[in-house]
């Protein structure tokens, strides 16, 4: 038959393996040029045998259930030839063969390279999810690290702050210290200086404390301190700078204040002075309260702008007039301007 001959011809020359089988004797009755190089028993009948090299009906074979299922003769899968080594998609349809029988006509393609591009794109894939992982990971440390630095730069400008406190100020009261005192004083002298504000000093000292300490013991001289350091607190206003200067000696600044007005601030710190309430054990388990009495002298200055060059000058015009005060007495106050 030439028309048989010429379909059989057209097959010969698709790039892939093409064979029918007959349905019903599952001899193979065509196949390709490419079907024919691949075969692995040419010489036996049955597909399974010179097609796959089965000694059975292949578990895959799709000759039945494409006959079951009438609504659709075509059927698609891919499988593992592991004589080959190869991936194949096996293209099977149920048709009539040109010589009248039905057939199972089968297309096999080596589907190898795409399986091989799939895996490798699933490796790569993989790789890829382990590496946005890892990113990831890198990613929440380097926050936690930031945090953490965070945490430190916080801590860092906290203890920064409370040592910068610390180094200005006085422990045992409080208040500032001689060096912060020189610093800020200087500051405001310029200030007042530029604004024409008049600007005054203080200078104060507890009245023969060493016979506190001799008579109390240190520590109760210590009390002493800290309660006169309690008075000026209470006594002066908030735009004063007081700090504890030496021992017993205590200097306050006085902005916008001319000479009457630190004299009064001064007397007025004088005559607050309480007494400290001591209990003092007299004899064996009897306590007896008694109060130490002390008494300041003070010494108070006035900035003439004209003259005092720096702050030091009217410093030591206010020591001048504590010096003064204690040499005519004690328990006073004194000023001395130029
Ligand atoms: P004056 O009236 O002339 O100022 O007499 P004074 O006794 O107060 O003066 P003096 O300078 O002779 O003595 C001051 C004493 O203050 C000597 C020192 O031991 C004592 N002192 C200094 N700092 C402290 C302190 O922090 N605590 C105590 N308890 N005593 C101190
Ligand atoms: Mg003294
Ligand atoms: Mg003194």
């Amino acid at each position: 038959m030439l028309e048989n001959k010429l379909f059989e011809a057209l097959l010969d020359v698709i790039p892939f393996s093409a064979y029918a089988v007959d349905i019903n004797t599952y001899e193979v009755i065509y196949a390709n040029k490419i079907s024919r190089e691949n075969m692995y028993a040419p010489q036996e009948n049955f597909c399974w045998e010179k097609i796959y090299g089965q000694n059975e009906i292949c578990s895959w074979c799709s000759i039945y259930s494409l006959q079951q299922d009438k609504q659709n003769n075509k059927h698609q899968h891919e499988f593992f030839d592991e004589i080959d080594d190869k991936w194949m998609s096996s293209y099977d349809e149920i048709m009539s063969w040109p010589d009248g029988r039905t057939v199972k006509y089968t297309i096999l393609v080596d589907i190898s390279k795409q399986k091989e591009a799939q895996g490798d794109m699933i490796r790569s894939h993989a790789k890829l999810a382990v590496k946005s992982k890892q990113i990831a990971q890198t990613n929440k440390q380097l926050q936690i690290t930031k945090l953490n630095l965070q945490k430190t730069i916080r801590e860092l400008e906290e203890s920064k702050a409370e040592l910068k406190l610390l180094a200005s100020t006085d422990p045992m009261t409080g208040l500032y210290n001689r060096r912060y005192f020189k610093d800020v004083s200087e500051h405001i002298f310029n200030i007042s200086k530029r604004e024409n504000k008049s600007l005054s000093v203080l200078m104060l000292d507890i009245d023969k404390f060493k016979r506190i300490n001799d008579t109390f013991g240190h520590q109760k001289g210590d009390e002493v301190i800290m309660l006169l350091a309690s008075i000026l607190q209470k006594h002066a206003r908030k735009s004063d700078i007081i700090s504890r200067f030496g021992g017993e000696e205590f200097l306050i600044l006085l902005p916008e204040t001319a000479i009457d007005g630190a004299n009064t601030i001064a007397e007025k710190i004088r005559t607050n002075i309480r007494t400290l309430d001591i209990e003092v054990e007299v004899e064996k388990d009897k306590i007896e309260v008694i109060s130490i009495t002390f008494t300041v002298s003070a010494g108070v200055s006035t900035i003439n702008f004209n003259q005092d060059l720096n702050i030091e000058a009217a410093i030591n015009r206010a020591d001048k007039a504590l010096y003064q005060a204690k040499e005519s007495g004690r328990n006073r106050v004194c000023s001395l301007i130029i």
